[in-house]
Formats: structure tokens, C-alpha cells, sequence
């Protein structure tokens, strides 16, 4: 195990931030001047390194390319008014993308490697952060298999990476919705919870069909029946009905347990409105919205926070909501900001100041 005193910095001569503009930057373009590496080997984490971008040489006979070991976080730096910069509950994703690698058969990332590796990365390239309402440094770390020969094995070497990517703000629009009756993303006993690289690639087909068909992403369904709801795309999903807000339950492994979903529920709970996490099916929400009942749906997920929807499909029934009207989330949001921007307390201990 190694500490934090030896990770190792080098640092570029000359800073790529003076060519950039911190404003209006789409997501995931640009990285920073920085990246942390550790590598693992004979059942050890080696001295991490905290040195320029750049490429890596990989052999072709990657272990990660062929049998998908590779797994993945995503996380947000924030820079307070005055200045200071922040990371918004990084052990949570620590504890996940550790999860995630138990699943995947690989070994754990210490604490000395993530959580002090990504204060320490950050904290060279803090000038990347955007000091402005909204914007933000988004945080990749990933771990994938490097063993170099063929055979369907765990690998017994790794490389564990953290990039640093700064972004614009995101507008969430308002999404259009279609429940998936034809692909599946997780079944009982896969890897739905994990952040692993496949669950990825087998999920953009789905939301490729959506797309022609003129919506934005699927609502994922169980793999049997295909009415058990999931998730919407990469986000969590609320739907508030009878003043209720419902969200499909963590209890059956298929659904990747969101930081911003775990956020929303303390805030909706801390706002008096009662949440529900068990299963749901599309007929009882089709049954709910009939009636009259559903007054908001809505995703969550790092990258966007939180994203109304605006239409759901399920077979021939559109239900349709006025985004502009609904009450729920944008009061989840507001409480939200202010607790990021400063403005009210950290009552649950979410900001991390580096
Ligand atoms: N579901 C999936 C499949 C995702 O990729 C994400 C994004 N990480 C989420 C839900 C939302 O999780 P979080 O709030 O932790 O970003």
C-alpha cells in the first residue's frame, strides 16, 4: 500500500490553459495540462504518478480490449465564489467504482490512489476549473486490464487513470422518452450496477433506434416481461405520482446506484415529499397517469443533474408533461446549487474542499 507522500509529480513546462476558453465548452473535449497513472502488478498497487496528459503506448493484445475488463467514474469539481475549489462527494464514487471492480473481478483502488490522487491532480490544475455558475470540471477516473496475451482470465496487471475534463454548463433539456421493449441493459446476476465499459457499448444501439423514432433515450425495462422500469439512458428516474416520488429499488442489481439519485432523495425527503423506492411497472404508471396521478417525471445523473421529461412513450400511449409547470425538480435543484454554490449549509457533508 502506498501513501500519499509518494505520489509522484511532474509537471508540464508550460500550461495548454492560456489557448482555451473556459466558457460555453462542450462536454468531455478538452483535458487538462495533468493525469495521475498507477499501475498494478504482482498483486500490488506501484508507485501513482501525477504527470502531463498524454497518449499511452498499449499492445494489441491488451487484455481490456479483447475481454472487457474496464470500468469507470464520473465526478464533478466545482469552484466556490470565492474561489476555492471543491469536489462534490467523492466517496461515493470511490465506494462504487471499487464495487464496480470487486464485480469486475479486478482489484480494489485505495483511497491513498483515488481519493488522494484526484485532490492532489486537482489541485495542480485547479486554473482549469470555471469559476462560474454552472460550469465545471468533470473527473474521469478509470482502471482497466493490461495483461498482454490472449485467454479469458482475470488479468493480474492494471492500469488505474484519473483525466480531468472542464465543461460548460449543460442545459437539460426537456427529454423524450421511449420504455424499451426490445433491447435489455441488465438482467438478476449481471452487471447492471457496475460502471463497466459494456454496459455502455450494448446500450447505444437502443438508444440509436430511439433517435430515429425522434426521441432522446430509452426507458430500460426488465429483461423478461419488459415492464419492470430501470433507468432512462445513464440517469435515474423519478417519477412523482400522487405526490409521491417514486424510483425504481436498487434491490435486484440492475440498476446502477446514482450519487445524484442518492442526493435527490435526501433533498426530496428534507422537502417533505415522500419517497418510494420499490419496484414499478409501466402499468402502473400507465394506470397512474389514466388516472390523472402523474404530475412530474424526471432523470438524474451527474453529467446533467437533473432532466425533466417532457413526453413518454410506452407502445401507443404518449403521456405528456408541461415541463415549465411541474414543481418537483426544479426545487430539488435549486436546494441543490445553493448548498454547492455556499448558499445554504452542507448539512450532509457533500462538499469536499481540496
Ligand atoms: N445510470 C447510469 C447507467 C449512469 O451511467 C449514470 C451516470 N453515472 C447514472 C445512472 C447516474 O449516476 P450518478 O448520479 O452517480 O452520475
Amino acid at each position: 500500500m502506498i501513501d500519499a507522500f509518494e505520489i509522484q509529480v511532474t509537471k508540464v513546462g508550460e500550461s495548454k490553459l492560456k489557448n482555451l476558453s473556459l466558457e460555453n465548452l462542450p462536454f468531455g473535449r478538452f483535458f487538462t495540462d495533468h493525469m495521475l497513472e498507477a499501475e498494478y502488478e504482482n498483486g500490488e498497487w506501484k508507485l501513482a504518478e501525477i504527470k502531463p496528459y498524454q497518449p499511452l503506448l498499449l499492445d494489441p493484445s491488451l487484455a481490456a480490449l479483447h475481454y472487457g475488463q474496464a470500468i469507470f467514474e464520473g465526478i464533478k469539481a466545482y469552484k466556490t465564489d470565492a474561489g476555492e475549489p471543491f469536489i462534490f462527494r467523492p466517496y461515493d464514487n470511490y465506494r462504487r467504482f471499487n464495487r464496480s471492480a470487486a464485480r469486475m473481478n479486478m482489484p480494489e483502488v485505495p483511497e491513498e490512489i483515488f481519493i488522494e490522487g484526484m485532490r492532489q491532480l486537482i489541485n495542480i490544475d485547479s486554473n482549469w476549473i470555471p469559476a462560474k455558475p454552472d460550469h465545471s470540471l468533470y473527473i474521469r477516473p478509470f482502471m482497466f486490464a493490461t495483461d498482454t496475451m490472449l485467454g479469458v482470465k482475470p488479468s493480474e496487471t492494471y492500469k488505474f487513470l484519473i483525466i480531468l475534463s472542464p465543461t460548460g454548463p449543460y442545459y437539460a433539456q426537456p427529454m423524450k422518452i421511449a420504455v424499451e421493449e426490445k433491447y435489455t441493459r441488465a438482467a438478476p446476476g449481471g452487471v447492471g450496477f457496475a460502471k463497466n465499459a459494456g454496459n455502455y457499448g450494448g446500450s447505444l444501439i437502443a438508444a440509436t433506434e430511439a433517435k430515429k423514432l425522434g426521441y432522446d433515450q430509452v426507458l430500460w425495462t426488465d429483461p423478461f416481461e419488459h415492464k419492470w422500469l430501470q433507468e432512462v439512458g445513464m440517469m435515474n428516474v423519478f417519477f412523482v405520482i400522487d405526490n409521491v416520488a417514486v424510483t425504481p429499488s436498487l434491490e435486484e442489481g440492475t440498476i446502477l446506484e446514482g450519487v445524484t439519485r442518492d442526493t435527490v432523495i435526501t433533498l426530496l425527503k428534507e422537502m417533505g415529499v415522500k419517497v418510494e423506492e420499490r419496484r414499478i411497472s409501466v402499468d402502473e404508471l400507465v394506470e397512474a397517469h389514466k388516472a390523472g396521478k402523474v404530475s412530474e417525471i424526471f432523470g438524474t445523473g451527474t453529467a446533467a443533474v437533473i432532466s425533466p421529461i417532457k413526453e413518454l412513450k410506452y407502445q401507443d400511449y404518449v403521456m405528456e408533461f408541461d415541463t415549465d409547470k411541474v414543481t418537483t425538480a426544479p426545487e430539488v435543484k435549486r436546494r441543490l446549487t445553493a448548498i454547492r454554490e455556499g448558499k445554504a449549509e452542507d448539512t450532509y457533508n457533500w462538499i469536499f474542499k481540496i
